[in-house]
């Protein structure tokens, strides 16, 4: 067995000579660098979830059990996991098991992704751009997290800043199938535009989405029916979604440290972890970074006050990208 000290610097020197140019990601992290070593030290073998864990803590490390993500910053490793969609799925592997397949070549299906994206940025310019703004919104009709968003592009004029939203294939192709023109609230939804000539094609939306849409609107109402329709989020600087979470974003005020600049995302509501109820999330001050982390602790979720969404309740007037 190699000693970490040997195995980090075999695999900085891999990474610099063959995997930096091809945008792979060196891991900052203590976490994901374990868990590199360790399927360094296997390789070309497999190693279980079960016996990286006990690998890095003989050595004193901490694990989280989440090397998979490994695969999406570009590491070419192998997983027995039937439903993995960002790596090679080894039949030989146990469900368990991820194998380091190579150092010298990136994960193919994570490089087949990026050239996808170069390819559909060239047919839609901006796209990308949409893609990266709002990673973690998912179809931006039914709130799908997949990699296969595609671009849509019959909006109606003034529909905020939009030229082109993502959605899943099977809301494309609805789309597609009925002419259906989108209108995007501000809250990010994207819902087929109800004129008078199209009233036909709105009763075919299928039930679940009508459905969806109706619960929505009354949450939205009785949401805004409790506020007293007043403007009290300007004043509290809170965001309300329609699962019952209150969201709050501020800077961190406290110079030199880690989060020196940051800001602080505070959640507070149901099945939010830690006796005061409350969890408070760090990342970059920009609104994508705001997101990308309330979809990733939230899952899909709705704002329902204020009308601007989250863009309305950052620290300035910070919007993005
Ligand atoms: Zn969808």
């Amino acid at each position: 067995m190699n000693d970490e000290t040997n195995l980090l610097s075999q695999l900085t020197g891999h990474w610099y000579n063959f995997l930096k140019k091809e945008n792979v990601k060196f891991p900052t992290g203590e976490i994901k660098k374990n868990q590199l070593m360790c399927l360094l030290d296997y390789y070309p073998n497999a190693v279980s979830q079960e016996t990286m864990d006990q690998w890095i803590r003989q050595r004193g490390g901490r694990n989280d059990r989440q090397a998979r993500h490994l695969a999406w910053n570009g590491w070419y490793i192998q997983t027995g996991n039937k439903k993995s969609k960002r790596m090679e799925i080894n039949p030989d592997l146990a469900n368990d098991e991820l194998r380091l397949v190579s150092f010298q070549i990136p994960n193919p299906v994570w490089q087949k992704y990026h050239q996808n994206q170069v390819e559909t940025e060239l047919k839609y310019p901006g796209f990308g751009k949409i893609i990266r703004k709002y990673k973690g919104r998912g179809c931006f009709m039914c709130g799908t997290k997949t990699l296969d968003l595609v671009p849509y592009s019959k909006l109606k004029d003034d529909t905020n800043e939009f030229d082109i939203v993502p959605l899943c294939e099977e809301c494309c192709e609805w789309c597609i199938t009925n002419e259906v023109v989108l209108q995007i609230s501000d809250n990010l939804v994207a819902r087929p535009f109800v004129s008078n000539r199209k009233e036909n094609v709105e009763r075919s939306i299928s039930a679940k989405k009508a459905a969806k849409t109706r619960i929505f609107n009354k949450e939205k109402r009785s949401a805004s029916a409790k506020i007293g329709a007043a403007t009290r989020w300007r004043n509290s600087g809170k965001a309300k979604t329609a699962c019952d979470h209150t969201i709050k974003v501020n800077s961190v005020k406290k110079k030199g440290g880690p989060k020196e600049g940051k800001w602080s995302i505070v959640i507070r509501g149901p099945k939010v972890s830690g006796e005061s109820r409350k969890k408070t999330l760090y990342c970059e001050p920009s609104l994508v970074h705001v997101l990308d982390k309330l979809s990733s602790y939230l899952g899909h979720y709705e704002i329902v006050d204020p009308e601007t969404g989250i863009p309305g309740i950052l620290p300035n007037s910070e919007s993005g990208e």
